[in-house]
């Protein structure tokens, strides 16, 4: 199934210059859907994950469904100040300024394998910050996996080559 027509390009959102990647074509067809979850269930079914963890929010759509399907809990990695529990929390450098994340710090057990998953690495800079936060619980982090890789921005080089994946390049 050919995944990228059901992608989107917007031009000039959220700010001139950026193509934004709009997936929500490819949410809104169930089987184009279901296609890009069986693909990530495929490559993940034998890696003994115990949870999924998405970033917000659109890690969420995706990491929600994949950890049904894989028979595992859903961990949301937040955007600061949304988690109601103890938490901790990684700043990350954005094109101007400061952003920050933040998990539930008893979200994961010490060892526990994790799949990091979001539907977009552009510079890599989000993923990064939340690799961080679950080595910094403890957790073994298995696969980092994202539905679109922007190549051009080079972000894969801020991980284990061996961890990283994404589904569909540009
Ligand atoms: P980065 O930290 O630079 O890898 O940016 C990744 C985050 O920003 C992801 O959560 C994406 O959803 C979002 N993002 C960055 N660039 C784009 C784009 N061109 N289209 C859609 N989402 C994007």
């Amino acid at each position: 199934m050919d995944l990228k027509s059901y992608i989107r390009d917007v031009p000039d959102f959220p700010k001139p210059g950026i193509i934004f990647k709009d997936i929500t074509p490819l949410l809104g067809d169930p089987v184009a859907f279901s296609a890009m979850i069986d693909a990530f269930a495929e490559k993940y079914a034998d890696a003994g994950i115990r949870h999924v963890c998405g970033i917000e929010s659109r890690g969420f759509i995706i990491g929600a469904a994949l950890a049904l399907r894989l028979n595992v809990g859903f961990i949301p990695i937040r955007k600061a100040g949304k988690l109601p529990y103890k938490k901790i929390r990684r700043e990350y450098s954005l094109e101007y300024g400061t952003d920050a994340i933040e998990i539930h710090a008893d979200s994961v057990a010490r060892g526990e394998k994790v799949l990091l998953v979001d539907d977009l690495v552009a510079t890599g800079g989000t993923a990064e910050a939340a690799v961080a936060l679950l080595q910094d619980i403890g957790a073994e982090i298995v696969g980092i996996a994202f539905a679109i890789e922007l190549e051009f921005l080079r972000g894969r080089e801020k991980f284990d080559a061996n961890k990283f994946f994404a589904l569909l390049k540009y």
